[in-house]
């Protein structure tokens, strides 16, 4: 069976439907790309630009894209001229006057293929202007132009938006597919991890299913930052369990991060160590993702009822969906230190 755009990790029933619509000849012009920072948005874009244009993109003994050609080539090296990226620069929103410019461009022909690609990154920053101007290209598109905005959260487009575009959601790799991954692709960054299972574990947990996060967890730099949130996590768990006081609970969620997607990992975290504990007390060989041991399991939990673990678990989670959900991030903070004091 023909491989399609099998540059991107995982995501294989995205791939199959996309590459065979390229195939066929039937690229929707506006993609509205969405998954967290870190999930493979870019290399998409890129593998989806390649396939269209790709020289091989009839001959299915060729994965697609082939990789090899001139045009693929050209296309993921990043220089081909017909492939635009627009990006916000260091500025907080992508503005009005980039898509002026993109769409001015749009409607001059193709230097190097029958196709040009516009690649808007971190769309879900683009003001309602920049989106109202883009909308008037997705209604009337220019002949051989095709659109893809990379977005962390579709729903931060318009409606008008996203009803012109099709949506591709990316999907979070399991552990075991990104461990996978490194070994093929990547050895030399788990040669660090050679005799550190927990660690590689731990770094791929905190990936949260994207791979480009995991490859930053697994750098020196990034597991320093994941040492750090290992120790922030233990003493936060130690507050709510072995060492329980209201004292201790408000000096270790005084350590927690103020921003919103930190926040939310150091609590994804959280909620995984608790889940050790609860599962340790259920069945003493359990498999534990958090603690170096069972003596570690038991330390934490030996005081604290199952029921309780159960409900702080829960409560940990629910406070992560509501950040997630752009709740405020202080008032969700105090409700669930209010309810673990309880
Ligand atoms: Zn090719």
């Amino acid at each position: 069976m023909r491989r399609y755009l099998d540059a991107l990790v995982g995501n294989e029933s995205l791939r199959g439907s996309l590459g065979k619509s390229i195939e066929g000849g039937a690229l929707h012009h506006a993609l509205l790309i969405e998954g967290p920072a870190g999930s493979g948005k870019r290399t998409l874009a890129l593998q989806i630009a390649a396939a269209e244009v790709c020289e091989n993109k009839a001959s299915t003994s060729h994965p697609l894209p082939c990789g090899v050609c001139r045009a693929c080539r050209l296309v993921l090296s990043g220089n081909a001229p017909d492939v635009t990226f627009i990006s916000r620069g260091g500025r907080a929103t992508l503005g009005v006057e980039a898509v002026r410019d993109a769409k001015e461009d749009m409607f001059l022909s193709p230097t190097e293929f029958p196709v040009k690609f516009y690649i808007f990154e971190d769309a879900h920053t683009m003001t309602v202007q920049a989106q109202n101007a883009l909308l008037i290209v997705l209604e009337e598109p220019p002949q051989s132009t095709k659109i893809m905005l990379l977005s962390e959260e579709s729903e931060a487009m318009l409606v008008t938006i996203r009803s012109r575009a099709r949506l591709l959601r990316m999907e979070a790799l399991s552990p075991m597919v990104m461990k996978r991954y490194f070994e093929e692709k990547e050895p030399s960054l788990l040669l660090p991890y050679q005799n550190d299972e927990a660690g590689l574990t731990a770094a791929l947990l905190a990936a949260n299913g994207r791979l480009g996060e995991a490859r930053r967890y697994l750098s020196p730099e990034g597991k320093a930052e994941l040492k750090e949130s290992r120790d922030m996590t233990d003493a936060l768990l130690a507050s709510m369990t072995k060492d329980a006081s209201f004292g201790r609970l408000c000096d270790a969620f005084g350590a927690l991060p103020t921003k919103r997607e930190p926040l939310a990992a150091a609590l994804r975290l959280l909620h995984l160590a608790l889940r050790d504990l609860i599962l340790f007390k259920k069945a003493e060989n359990a498999p534990l993702l958090y603690c170096e041991s069972a003596e570690v399991a038991d330390g934490y939990s030996r005081s604290v009822p199952l029921p309780r673990l159960l409900y702080m678990a829960d409560r940990v989670m629910a406070t992560v969906e509501d950040i997630e959900k752009n709740a405020n991030v202080q008032t969700a903070l105090t409700l669930l230190k209010c309810d673990l004091c309880r």
